[in-house]
């Protein structure tokens, strides 16, 4: 059968009338396991469907990116460096056995380029309507101008962090614009914007205008920063003993919240559980 082509807008660099291609969400490559061929269950978060979620082959793939973004700026720029970076946090984890300190050196601007490019692509089309859904707000706009122009430095109000993610049934999550908050301060809470990807081995959590008090909080203290800065490369370091639980962020605890639109999120778990090798 002949995979149908969408003609549309590409939702990273805006280009009208394009042959979108699919992007795939996490990029291939960062699939230590599973393989292509691996049914796995998508579902959608805050959906009362208690349907076992719809089979996909495969990773999840959107066709919302046209063919330079999806080739060009993220496969052949940027991805590489984020596939070399969970590679490397997939060794560590099995030669420290899941304790100790992880340092893992990174070029931070290919990785939240990375990151950011497959955000926009991810949820960017209407099941019903196929029209393409573009990210085009005032804080997106800012990492869309950084993501298509080499050189300029990131935006000052954004943040990104990660953290070595694990869970048992290798369950991959998007969050794409939602909103967190910590209701617990004394002037009644804080909230900000984010964006989030998490696969095995890693979360990927963008954050606009967070404040630095939030940061204190239990569930958001194991997060590390890799916002890049002027001096690019970098080395991460992670304690196995402060990461984040399994279902951070979107099951938050204590006094974080979450606000989040069902069609720009989705978990998707393999079919057969995968064994880690
Ligand atoms: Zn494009």
């Amino acid at each position: 059968m002949k995979r149908q082509i969408y003609q549309g807008q590409c939702s990273i660099c805006l280009a009208k009338n394009q042959d979108l291609t699919e992007d795939h969400v996490p990029p291939k490559g960062v699939y230590l396991r599973p393989t292509l061929k691996q049914t796995h269950r998508l579902k959608r978060f805050g959906s009362h469907d208690k349907k076992p979620g719809k089979r996909i082959n495969g990773g999840l793939r959107f066709p919302t990116i046209c063919r330079n973004c999806n080739n060009v700026l993220l496969g052949a720029k940027n991805d590489p460096e984020l596939i070399k970076f969970c590679k490397n946090i997939h060794t560590h984890f099995f030669n420290s056995n899941g304790t100790g300190v992880l340092r893992i050196p990174f070029d931070g601007h290919k990785i939240a380029r990375s990151v950011i490019g497959h955000i926009f692509a991810a949820h960017a089309i209407n099941d019903e309507s196929k029209e393409t859904i573009i990210n085009t707000g005032e804080a997106d706009n800012l990492l869309r101008n950084y993501l298509l122009n080499e050189g300029i430095e990131f935006p000052s109000d954004w943040q990104l962090f990660c953290w070595p993610y694990y869970s048992k049934n290798n369950t991959q999550v998007i969050l794409k614009s939602f909103t967190m908050a910590d209701l617990s301060n004394v002037t009644g809470g804080d909230s900000w914007y984010c964006h989030l990807l998490k696969f095995y081995p890693v979360g990927l959590f963008l954050t606009y205008k967070m404040p630095f008090r939030a940061k204190m909080n239990n569930d958001l203290i194991g997060l590390f920063e890799i916002t890049p800065t002027s001096d690019s490369n970098g080395n991460a370091y992670f304690e196995f003993n402060r990461i984040p639980h399994d279902l951070f962020p979107e099951n938050p605890q204590g006094s974080l919240i979450i606000l989040l639109y069902d069609k720009f999120t989705s978990s998707t778990s393999p079919q057969t559980p995968v064994t880690l090798k």
